[in-house]
């Protein structure tokens, strides 16, 4: 813990903390002690971890990285940073992310971004940790912390792992609570692990899941033993290879590292099978109805009174003009731009055509997944981002698609609820790391990562 705190001072200029916790990292890593010392150590004692912004932290600022959240510390803790501690883990501090988890380059938090500890080669230009994540794959990757939460509602933990060269897993819908997690798409969200090794992930995991009465959604289900499933043998697998998934103009290099991973899963004496995803190319749109419009709904709740920010109001101002000054200064740009569609999405003019379309796209999508399933199909690969991590300030702001873009590959787990990890599978040709995805079947995590283990 302390060597962590060292590095963490020593790399502010990664803004991957946005808000350190020394003197509670000390008390509970001395906790840790004790119970090591007591021989009642659980798996994550001593273990040092950065938690993002997204989670509610009892007394400690909780800001979802925006300035609506200016100045609020919760009174309570979300499940999972609780079971963290339960299990003896050590809070570092909180971890930068886009703006209420919207983005996928960590820009639009109102921090000011994180940035990836790698470069292209000899090239100078900071590139994005990716997003929404990003503080908590930049803070990883730099060796600030052993471990960090991540939250994923269209990729936000799987991108930014595979920018950074590391392991990043989006636990099945329900099987880690929502329970103080600040929401951005509640059919969508779920928190998981990012951290520098599979094995890391499956015993992260293990402390951060479990069914939790607070979240309805939460599954009430046995939590498998992740790490013990770690045999790295794949024998017999079947692992689908989704043929929409090659998307024109994809880079070579992503091609070739996507067969490259299947060489090694056939090698592994996997069985590698062509599969159809149908309505893969509707994903995107789906998501970018279905996500806005649940966030317009969650974000009604930053109305100047109950958090944060409050506008200083002119002579006369009334209750409207109060919500109006408070949303338009404490909400960023690309949060007010899911506001807005999410709110003409469900207006009753465009709700059918719109959102009621959307929701019967993500079934059409998950039915995709189920009759894959069906087949026998273990798991599935496919490349983790159509790109490496690209410079910051590279997507212009204009073109918010560009950005939406990134989450391509990403955004058909969430809209099934399936698990998803990102692992390291490589470097391109200027050096950065690129990441493959491997999607289970719900709840088996712990194939997932056995599965993953075997790749890395
Ligand atoms: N990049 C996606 C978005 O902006 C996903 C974000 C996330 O998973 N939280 O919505």
């Amino acid at each position: 813990t302390e060597a962590c705190l060292t590095e963490i001072e020593a790399a502010d200029a990664l803004g991957a903390f946005v808000h350190k916790t020394p003197e509670i990292a000390l008390a509970q890593a001395k906790a840790a002690d004790a119970r090591i010392k007591a021989g009642d150590a659980p798996a994550m004692c001593g273990i040092p971890l950065g938690i993002k912004d997204l989670f509610c932290t009892r007394g400690v600022p909780s800001q979802a990285a925006s300035r609506i959240l200016e100045g609020f510390r919760p009174e309570y803790e979300s499940t999972v940073s609780q079971n963290l501690w339960d299990n003896g883990a050590v809070m570092l501090g909180k971890l930068n992310m886009d703006e209420f988890a919207m983005g996928s380059s960590n820009e639009t938090s109102a921090y000011g971004n994180a940035v990836n500890p790698w470069r292209r080669g000899n090239d100078d230009t900071a590139l994005t940790p990716g997003g929404s994540s990003g503080g908590s794959a930049s803070a990883v990757a730099a060796d600030l912390c052993l471990a960090a939460t991540g939250t994923d509602t269209g990729g936000s933990i799987r991108q930014p792992a595979a920018f950074v060269g590391i392991t990043g897993l989006k636990p099945t819908y329900g099987r880690c609570s929502r329970w103080g997690v600040v929401a951005f798409a509640s059919s969508l969200d779920q928190a998981g692990p990012m951290t520098k090794t599979v094995r890391d992930a499956a015993i992260m995991l293990q402390a951060m899941a479990g069914h939790d009465p607070k979240d309805s959604t939460s599954a009430k289900l046995p939590l498998p033993d992740f790490e013990a499933a770690l045999t790295g043998d794949i024998r017999g697998k079947k692992i689908g290879i989704p043929r929409e998934y090659r998307m024109d103009g994809m880079p070579q290099e992503i091609e070739s590292l996507w067969h490259q991973g299947a060489e090694m899963m056939r090698d592994a004496g996997a069985e590698i099978v062509d599969i159809s995803l149908p309505h893969t190319k509707y994903a995107l749109p789906a998501y970018y109805v279905i996500a806005p419009a649940e966030a317009s709904s969650n974000l009604a709740r930053y109305d100047g009174v109950r958090y944060g920010h409050r506008a200083t109001l002119a002579q006369g101002d009334g209750i409207t003009q109060m919500y109006e000054k408070t949303r338009a200064q404490g909400f960023g740009h690309e949060v007010q731009r899911r506001v807005m569609i999410g709110t003409y999405v469900l207006s009753a003019g465009f709700y059918d055509a719109y959102y009621n379309r959307a929701r019967k796209v993500r079934t059409l999508i998950k039915k995709d997944f189920d009759d894959v399933f069906a087949t026998g199909i273990d798991a599935i690969l496919t490349p983790a981002t159509p790109s490496a991590a690209f410079g910051l300030g590279e997507m212009a702001e204009a073109d918010p698609v560009q950005m939406y873009l990134n989450d391509v590959f990403t955004v058909t787990v969430n809209l099934a609820g399936l698990p998803g990890i990102a692992v390291p599978a490589g470097l391109d040709k200027s050096g950065l790391p690129l990441g493959l995805q491997l999607i289970g079947r719900p709840w088996q995590e712990d194939a997932l990562l056995n599965t993953a283990y075997a790749l890395e």
